[in-house]
């Protein structure tokens, strides 16, 4: 069984949900606002208008929602719903109240259960009330958080509620915000409980106040975690004070000095309005004018979107191996003492697990961030219902409750989350019987870095030499692996190579072939020559008795007199490699991977040897590898290649990995494709990879025979090689494609 060291990080967060609307007016952003802020977290819900497909999709992947909430339930919004089944979740019906019973009890961790579990009654305060007859109504109502009133969306009563929760409202009158702390509902926190994330760009957005696109994007820059107010140039006064309070916070450096940002709609006319150029004025450096539609680009990495709930907790959980794989069993503490629900209120558990890369068919309890395989990664995780799981880019969440006392995960065999990650583009994939092989093999040497010896050409050119069951001796055996050419060996190469933990330095050929006997991959034994039949036979240590059998003619021979004095041990390639056609492409697929392997030790959740491909149209092909990376900051990366010894790449290859790497566009996964070989690529090669399209040319990496054979690959590029791009970088511009 694979040895694994468990760990486990959790933390509780809120859902973040799209409300998703067609063409909302003026009064139906204030009311997602008001519904919204009846949430934990609810500042974070982004408003999505469908009215543009391209954006409100970005909108959903950007935001990362876990769910998405129809709130116009036209047949448009509904079918742009239903477009993303994996954010599905049954038990959800489309309410933010289940109203199944007489009561109704709202269905997400709300607004009251947050003031008694993160407040507490000691600590209540009265609540800020925004009046809807404040002048400065539009951008304070979206800054501080109003609440709804009753409704056929929200039949709770949450003026009430609140005020039965000790938190009293007090309306806000002027431009002052009251002396005594008070309960902002955007913020959940009058006692600076600061829950979630704010980003520290800040600015203001210019432009009519009655514009229901400028009220949507202001609130979805909040919602980014952006702290951003509202100004109006055609009656500036109610909104000034409000800008000069931000400024003046900047100013004294009450917030993080950051660029402040003025947001208009048109760009041409970005230039400072009067009257706000003077509450401006302290901030002499720094200012950045931009559109609204920049205000969140496309292209702002999600990370910066992602929300996180209280701090992490981390536990040592229970691992039991089972044949179908490792089962991780954790108890997570709730947050404070116990938490206070009104009912089934749901939250999101956010697991951060570990991935055991360096094991054979590597087992990971990180799922790979690909929102559209969540369900298919849910079954394979062990995930019931498989609608409660959602991946993230550094873990996954898990649809939860206050009566979930236990977590169960299944850890995902490298082969198994990458075939999850394939049918979301319409591919079956499976574990081939070569990968297979390969697998074996890398399993029997112990994992991936226990495979360094045969970067060592006089080791290849050894196991290529005993096909056929040739036997060798060990003095032949280390001439080889020294590989002895004149004064400087092939070996000198490899001087610093670790084979095995406390290792003695400089390698030496008897340490390398010291290694692969104690790996069984040279097996001793002993040739004898038969007085019955003359012909010479070969038997292992294990069968070597005082009367054998001669393997030809089955004659019964006492083995004493056939010993010369000095037996000269002869040594044969182990039944492990014996599978002659399979093995020659297994080194050069477990020697790319190790190199991936190495690069990215700590990024790489999951790989798999190779595997068969059918893809939707019927055709069918095979990667000789798949790597799978997940980090933080970067999407995660499905890496897939053909790997050869000695022969020439050719279109065909080319094709087939261009067609699966096709399938990839719009699932939010990077794919990249990696050519590798043990020998130098040709100019026919290099001619087919030049005549890629830009954009695909980016996405190949090729690993050469120099490139494979060094402990580091692209090493005078090291610093530059910290993810995927980067190393495609580093390849391109050591093969001049
Ligand atoms: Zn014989």
């Amino acid at each position: 069984m694979p040895e694994v060291d468990p760990f486990v990080s959790y933390s509780f967060r809120p859902f973040r949900i799209g409300f998703c609307s067609e063409r909302p007016t003026q009064a139906d952003v204030f009311e997602m606002a008001a519904l919204s802020f009846t949430l934990w977290g609810g500042r974070y819900n982004p408003i999505i208008d469908i009215g543009d497909l391209d954006e409100a999709r970005t909108i959903v992947r950007q935001y990362a929602c876990d769910l998405l909430f129809a709130f116009h339930t036209s047949k448009a919004v509904l079918d742009f719903v239903s477009s993303f089944p994996e954010l599905s979740w049954m038990d959800f019906q489309q309410s933010l109240c289940d109203t199944r019973e007489d009561t109704p009890i709202p269905v997400f961790f709300d607004l009251v259960s947050c003031c008694s579990n993160f407040i507490g009654t000691p600590d209540a305060v009265e609540w800020l009330h925004i009046p809807p007859d404040h002048q400065a109504f539009p951008s304070l109502a979206l800054v501080f958080g109003i609440l709804p009133s009753t409704s056929a969306r929200m039949p709770l009563d949450y003026n009430s509620l609140l005020a039965q929760s000790y938190h009293p409202k007090i309306d806000l009158a002027g431009d002052e915000l009251p002396q005594t702390p008070c309960l902002r509902i955007s913020e959940l926190g009058g006692r600076a409980i600061r829950l979630l994330p704010v980003r520290r760009d800040t600015g203001v957005f210019i432009g009519d106040v009655t514009n229901p696109l400028l009220l949507r994007t202001f609130w979805n820059t909040r919602a980014a975690g952006i702290s951003a107010t509202l100004f109006d140039p055609t009656r500036p006064a109610p909104f000034l004070p409000w800008i000069a309070r931000q400024v003046a916070r900047l100013s004294s450096g009450a917030l993080e000095r950051s660029r402040y940002h003025l947001w208009t709609e048109e760009p041409d006319r970005s230039e400072v309005p009067p009257g706000l150029r003077a509450v401006l004025s302290p901030l002499t450096e720094g200012l950045v004018l931009a559109d609204w539609a920049h205000a969140l680009s496309p292209s702002a990495p999600r990370h910066l979107n992602r929300i996180h709930g209280p701090k992490s907790k981390s536990s040592l959980p229970r691992v039991t191996f089972s044949d179908s794989g490792a089962i991780l069993q954790f108890m997570p503490d709730v947050p404070i003492s116990a938490w206070q629900s009104s009912g089934a209120e749901h939250f999101m558990l956010e697991v951060r697990g570990s991935a055991h890369a360096n094991h054979s068919r590597s087992i990971s309890f990180r799922p790979p961030y690909m929102p559209t395989a969540n369900q298919h990664l849910a079954r394979t995780m062990g995930v019931l219902p498989k609608d409660h799981l959602r991946t993230e880019s550094d873990g996954l969440a898990l649809i939860s409750e206050p009566s979930q006392r236990i977590v169960r995960l299944r850890g995902g065999f490298g082969d198994e989350l990458i075939a999850d990650m394939f049918r979301p583009a319409g591919i079956e994939a499976a574990l081939s019987d070569k990968g297979r092989y390969t697998d074996r093999l890398i399993r029997h040497m112990g994992g991936l870095q226990k495979c360094r010896a045969f970067k060592i050409p006089g080791v290849r050119s050894l196991i290529a030499e005993t096909i056929n069951n040739a036997a060798i001796t060990a003095p032949y055996a280390t001439q080889r692996i020294r590989g002895a050419v004149g004064q400087v060996t092939d070996l000198d190469r490899f001087s610093d190579l670790v084979l095995r933990a406390g290792q003695k330095h400089p390698l030496t050929s008897a340490l390398v072939w010291d290694y692969l006997l104690r790996k069984r991959v040279f097996l001793p034994g002993a040739e004898l020559k038969c007085e019955e039949c003359s012909l010479n036979f070969w038997l292992s240590i294990d069968d070597l008795r005082s009367v054998v059998t001669c393997t030809y003619c089955a004659a019964q021979l006492v083995v004493g007199p056939l010993l010369k004095s000095n037996l000269d041990w002869k040594y044969r390639r182990s039944p492990l490699l014996s599978v002659d056609a399979s093995l020659h492409g297994s080194l050069p697929v477990l020697l790319t991977l190790q190199q991936i392997h190495t690069l990215f030790p700590l990024d790489i959740i999951a790989w798999s040897a190779s595997m068969d491909l059918l893809l939707s149209d019927g055709t069918r092909c095979e990667t000789d590898l798949a790597v799978v990376t997940a980090h933080t900051f970067h999407p995660s990366c499905l890496v897939i290649g053909e790997c050869k010894t000695t022969l020439e790449f050719n279109g065909n290859d080319l094709r087939n990995l261009r067609n699966v790497a096709s399938c990839f566009n719009h699932t939010g996964i990077d794919i990249y494709i990696v050519f590798s070989k043990l020998a130098k690529f040709t100019d026919a090669e290099l001619t087919l990879i030049r005549a890629l399209s830009p954009g695909l040319r980016d996405k190949v990496i090729l690993f050469d025979v120099d490139a494979l054979e060094p402990y580091d690959a692209f090493q005078e590029a090291k610093n530059a090689v910290i993810n995927m791009e980067g190393l495609a970088r580093a390849s391109a511009a050591a093969h001049a494609y």
